[in-house]
């Protein structure tokens, strides 16, 4: 349903993305894997229109996306660091995006309270941010932006702040809410055992190129260059 064709992305004389082209299917899990550096997250902008490609086109069901901007495109994103308003409640952060789209209160209520159900917050609505652990609050964020149902979601790293008990509980989130929301999902991680126990495919990034997609097992058992090999035997 996402469709990137021949994207390039330079910031001057740069090249952050190099002719790169994806097909992302409906509802798959999609990790993006790489060294620091290598275009991951800049091409998570591009796909959530917060940085336009400088060629090459974006195609949303086969309509082409590339000029709208991302307001318009129906991408929730949770970033790195979470940042939760921290003024408000969870249930008010949570309401946040459905209010802003002007949904009515009723509706608003029911959606909040089932999706507070869904990432196990219930008891803490009433709570700020800063009253949570930080697994809590990596779930509001969760929450925050799945309430409004969006087909794509692209999380950035969102557990790198994590210790390892929180991070894997929140795995084992993550894949619930995939499976059980039918959303595509779009993943950054540098963590190479979360790409291979959330990932539906994986594609390997090395200097703004996309070396390899597939199945992560398949990826894992034929590296399809030297690259790919090392960069996988490397980290974990
Ligand atoms: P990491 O794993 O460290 O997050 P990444 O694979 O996500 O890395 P990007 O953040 O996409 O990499 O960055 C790719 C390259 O583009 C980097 O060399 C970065 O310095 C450069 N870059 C990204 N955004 C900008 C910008 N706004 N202006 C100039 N250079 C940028």
């Amino acid at each position: 349903e996402l469709k990137a064709e021949g994207v390039s992305k330079s910031f001057g004389s740069f090249r952050a993305l190099n002719d790169l082209s994806l097909d992302i299917g409906r509802g798959e899990f999609l990790t993006l894997l790489g060294p620091s550096g290598s275009g991951k997250t800049t091409f998570l902008m591009i796909l959530a229109g917060f940085e336009s490609p400088t060629s090459g086109r974006l195609y949303g069901d086969g309509v082409d996306i590339t000029a709208q901007p991302a307001e318009q495109r129906a991408a929730g994103m949770v970033f790195q660091g979470y940042a939760l308003f921290p003024h408000m409640s969870v249930e008010k952060n949570i309401a946040f995006p459905l209010r802003v789209r002007k949904k009515p209160e009723a509706e608003i209520r029911t959606r909040v309270g089932a999706m507070i159900e869904r990432v196990g917050l219930v008891g803490h609505e009433k709570k700020l941010p800063s009253q949570l652990s930080g697994g809590q609050q990596q779930r509001v964020a969760l929450a925050r932006a799945l309430v409004f149902e969006p087909g794509v979601l692209l999380l950035d790293e969102p557990f790198s702040a994590l210790d390892k008990s929180l991070r894997s509980a929140m795995q084992a989130e993550v894949k619930r809410l995939h499976e059980e929301t039918g959303t595509t999902f779009v993943f950054v991680t540098h963590d190479q055992s979360e790409a291979l126990a959330l990932s539906s495919r994986v594609a390997i990034f090395h200097h703004g190129k996309l070396l390899q997609v597939g199945d992560p097992r398949q990826v894992y058992e034929r590296p399809a260059s030297r690259f790919v090999a090392e960069f996988l035997g490397e980290i974990n």
